[in-house]
């Protein structure tokens, strides 16, 4: 009998053993399926918490719904009825103490016609005036692998892209514009600079691409972890480890050892490593992967939640939320306004908000070594600053994701590439998995999942 091992229960150990466990049911064989958890509960950075009549994601809190591996699962997981859908409305920036509408006609910020440009009430007359270079000069040197800032700051003046893109562009894709090019963003305007001539009216030939955006995000009537509580019920053939954290896998001839916090040891024939990478690292713990696991970036964030005995009526009558431009005027990256994006996360309709703090802020370093306390204080500030709310919450939740956030930086799919060809060569049967390497949004997770689990049934 062949022992499988999958060490870490996130959605991406969780489909991969989803896979397996489909296999063995279909094909009758002869197979062990082993997950070790090192918490006490299954989900990974999927953790819902709901108090008070409120719902609060303490990680991820949606799916992006245009991406197909997700729909599939749902519905043979049976939770169609359970999917609930985000509200749509504006994203307001807070600038110069106030907070501005992002005009409606933009994506990613970025005008999607003169009008837009024009009645934009973040930048300044001479700001406009510097973006309409945009639709008289040519692309002569930038290509796909160019940075995105540079090429944007090009055509439409730094101006606009500081105050404008940068603060909605680089809280998307989790990074400086500077660090990220064209084609791990949005490859298309360099198409539509070619095409059209300019990215402006590149964007306003093809707005209705960008109009399908209603209705982006999924979630669930009870949190995203109806998703991950679903596919652990229906894990029945597999041996379910949790509070069993793996120290050490060592290479025994044709097997590996896994080695668990308990003492205890399991031989298997394959181990998926479904755990961030600096874990991998640690548990592989080869000198001659350290070069290509050193390639592979992390950042950090703290999520707060706040919610209120005030009815969420008290916001802008068409906001989701805004975002700030990275100043020091307040101490969060972006504000969530939950309740009105997400109905099901407030039963009473009462307010509820989730502030975002992010390492690319100037007050991070100060923010994380701050206690729970402290950074509810820090919260209420922004809240007052921005919203003039003045009152004490009923609940909070605070959640520090250190080093947890993987940066895809330029470099990364060379480092995944070389990590991949040296695991293959010294340790086969013995695979990466997971959001340190092909993509950090839950479907992309699936999609590894399941693609690692085929991967192993292919040798087996
Ligand atoms: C604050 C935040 C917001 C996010 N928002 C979204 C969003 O809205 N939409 C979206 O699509 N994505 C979002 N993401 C990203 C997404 O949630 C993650 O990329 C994804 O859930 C990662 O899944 P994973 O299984 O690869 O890893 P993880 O969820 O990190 O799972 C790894 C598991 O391994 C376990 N483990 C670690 N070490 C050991 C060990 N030594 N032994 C055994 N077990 C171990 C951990 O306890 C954990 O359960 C967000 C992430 C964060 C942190």
């Amino acid at each position: 009998m062949k022992t499988v091992v999958v060490v870490g229960g996130g959605i991406t150990g969780l489909s991969a053993l989803y896979e397996l466990q489909k296999w063995k049911k279909t094909t009758g064989a002869d197979i062990r399926l082993v997950l070790a958890e090192s918490s006490g509960q299954l989900g990974g950075k999927i953790r819902t918490v709901k108090q008070n009549g409120f719902v609060m994601e303490a990680g991820a809190d949606s799916i992006v719904a245009r991406k197909m591996e997700t729909m599939p699962l749902i519905e043979e997981l049976g939770l169609e009825s359970e999917v609930v859908y985000n509200a749509t409305g504006r994203s307001y920036i807070y600038m110069d103490g106030e907070l501005k509408a992002i005009p409606e006609d933009a994506v990613f910020g970025i005008p999607a016609s003169i009008e837009s440009l024009a009645k934009s009430t973040l930048i300044s007359p001479e700001g406009k005036a510097a973006a309409l270079k945009d639709f008289y000069t040519p692309n002569e040197t930038f290509t796909k692998n160019d940075s995105i800032g540079a090429f944007l700051e090009h055509f439409l003046g730094k101006e606009l892209v500081e105050k404008q893109i940068s603060p909605v562009l680089s809280g998307v894709y989790s990074g400086k514009l500077s660090d990220l090019t064209i084609a791990s963003t949005l490859p298309y305007l360099l198409d539509y600079k070619e095409q059209y001539g300019s990215i402006i009216k590149g964007l306003e030939a093809n707005k209705q691409k960008f109009k399908g955006g209603e209705r982006k995000f999924i979630s669930f009537q009870n949190g995203l972890d109806t998703l991950t509580d679903a596919l652990e019920q229906n894990l029945g053939d597999v041996e379910i480890f949790k509070n069993t954290k793996v120290i050490k896998i060592e290479k025994n001839s044709s097997q590996y050892q896994v080695f668990l916090g308990n003492q205890e040891i399991i031989k298997a024939d394959y181990v998926l490593l479904c755990v961030p990478h600096t874990v991998a690292e640690n548990l592989i713990d080869d000198l001659d992967l350290q070069g290509e696991f050193s390639g592979l970036k992390n950042s950090s964030l703290i999520s707060v939640y706040l919610g209120f005995d005030v009815p969420d009526s008290i916001l802008p009558a068409d906001g989701t939320g805004f975002i700030t431009a990275n100043t020091e005027e307040l101490s969060c990256n972006a504000c969530t306004w939950t309740s009105r994006k997400w109905e099901h996360t407030s039963k009473s309709g009462n307010l509820l908000v989730r502030l975002f703090y992010k390492s690319s802020h100037p007050s991070f370093l100060a923010l994380k070594e701050m206690d729970r306390e402290e950074l509810l204080e820090t919260a209420l500030e922004d809240i007052h600053k921005s919203l003039g709310l003045n009152v004490q919450p009923v609940v909070s939740e605070v959640t520090k994701w250190t080093e947890q956030m993987p940066n895809y930086l330029i470099t990364h799919p060379k480092s995944v590439e070389a990590l991949e060809k040296k695991m293959a060569a010294s340790y086969p049967g013995m695979l990466l998995a997971g959001c340190s390497y092909y993509g950090a949004g839950i479907p992309d997770c699936i999609e590894n999942g399941i693609d690692s689990a085929r991967r192993i049934l292919q040798q087996l």
